[in-house]
């Protein structure tokens, strides 16, 4: 069973040498409540990051709950879909295709108390189930020593790219047909989906991604109204000035740091930022954002921060309409996808330099 082990604490920008393949002989029987998974697509996530650095008193609880220690010994856990080779539940069987908490690796022994759900892939491809369609999956830490009253479970996962951008999109920032839509990172997973979101429901979007052949992407096959490339704006401020003369209603915020800051200086009255992610700052601990608070004060700007995690109850909502809008071609699901295990630090590290374009998955295996 190859897998990919960290080496280090990874502080800063992750590159390939953060991490090493190494390989051990596959456990021969599931015990009792396990179940022994042929991973077949991994969805490869920033937030990840986050979990790799070494830790610090201002990691907030949830992430300290759920680092990743560096060493051979230990695995990367990551969702994934796969399917079983053999089962310790009584609910699954050999031959059972599952969406899941899986592992940088090509075989997973699932412990008990890990949540597997059952994928019914019917008309859309299975890697769906690893991206706009994936689910929301449980583990559970105990952060005792985090909160003074007693024990509490925490649950850490992926946030599954499409749950998050309907919860944030229409929970977050409760659009109104006709409104002024800004997305950052708008080619990728998360981005991607929201723009899609915004168009469907009548609003005027505008994105931003770091290349010329995101931005045609986003204009073109996506059908953003207008994009552009942030890399090429020596001024943040003037560029959204020129998308937005009549100024920004709603902001949904994968970057942070200086386009939120940017942003909060273009928004309207009583304008929303649903804040999903500071991938800028992931890489760099001294990039902080750090908004006009008379702006949010005076205009009454709402800035929100939200996980995924927050929406299970949406799943089944989100899950019917946006099957329905893929199979009828209202929107597309933009994929990246790499082979076989040995690219997964490649396909990791490239997020961070804008290598992918929509959700990065590594195709582990084959069906
Ligand atoms: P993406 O598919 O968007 O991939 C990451 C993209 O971010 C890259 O392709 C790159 O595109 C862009 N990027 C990388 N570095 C920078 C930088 N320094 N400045 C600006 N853009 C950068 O990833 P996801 O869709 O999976 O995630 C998007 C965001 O949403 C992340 O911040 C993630 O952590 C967050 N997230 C939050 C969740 C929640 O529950 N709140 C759940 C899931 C994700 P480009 O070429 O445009 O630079």
């Amino acid at each position: 069973n190859k897998y990919v082990s960290l080496k280090h604490h990874v502080d800063g920008h992750p590159s390939e040498s953060d991490f090493e393949l190494a390989s051990t002989p596959l456990q021969p029987a599931p015990g009792s409540g396990e179940v022994i998974v042929k991973n077949l697509f991994l969805s490869i996530d920033p937030y990840q990051l986050n979990r790799m650095k070494r830790y610090s008193s201002s990691h907030t609880a949830i992430i300290a709950a759920s680092k990743i220690e560096p060493g051979q010994a230990r695995r990367i856990d990551a969702y994934g879909v796969g399917k079983v080779v053999a089962s310790g539940r009584a609910e699954l069987e050999a031959g059972d295709v599952v969406a899941g908490l899986l592992g940088w690796e090509q075989y997973t022994v699932v412990r008990p108390g890990t949540v597997l759900m059952k994928v019914d892939a019917k008309d859309l491809p299975l890697s769906y189930y690893a991206s706009v369609l994936g689910e929301y999956s449980l583990h559970l830490h105990q952060i005792k020593e985090h909160k003074k009253d007693g024990p509490n479970l925490l649950t850490t996962a992926t946030g599954p790219s499409g749950l998050t951008a309907f919860a944030g999109f229409y929970d977050v920032c409760k659009p109104k047909k006709g409104e002024k839509v800004f997305v950052s990172a708008a080619s990728g997973s998360v981005g991607s989906l929201v723009g899609q979101y915004a168009k469907l429901s009548g609003c005027y979007v505008v994105g931003c991604a770091g290349s010329k052949q995101k931005v045609d992407l986003l204009k073109g096959k996506l059908g953003f109204d207008d994009a552009f490339d942030y890399k090429e704006e020596a001024d943040l401020k003037s560029a959204l000035r020129r998308y937005f003369p009549e100024g920004i209603d709603i902001y949904f915020d994968n970057v942070g740091a200086a386009m939120l800051e940017a942003a909060v200086a273009n928004m309207n009255s009583f304008g929303r930022v649903a804040v999903c992610g500071a991938i800028s700052e992931y890489t760099n601990a001294g990039k902080r954002a750090a908004p006009d608070l008379m702006d949010v004060i005076y205009k009454r700007i709402t800035l929100r921060g939200f996980l995924a995690l927050d929406y299970l109850h949406l799943h089944e909502q989100f899950s019917a309409a946006t099957s329905d809008h893929l199979r009828h071609g209202r929107m597309i699901s933009l994929e990246d996808v790499s082979v076989g295990i040995e690219s997964v630090p490649t396909a990791f590290v490239g997020l961070f330099r804008g290598d992918n374009v929509g959700k990065m998955l590594v195709r582990v295996g084959e069906l």
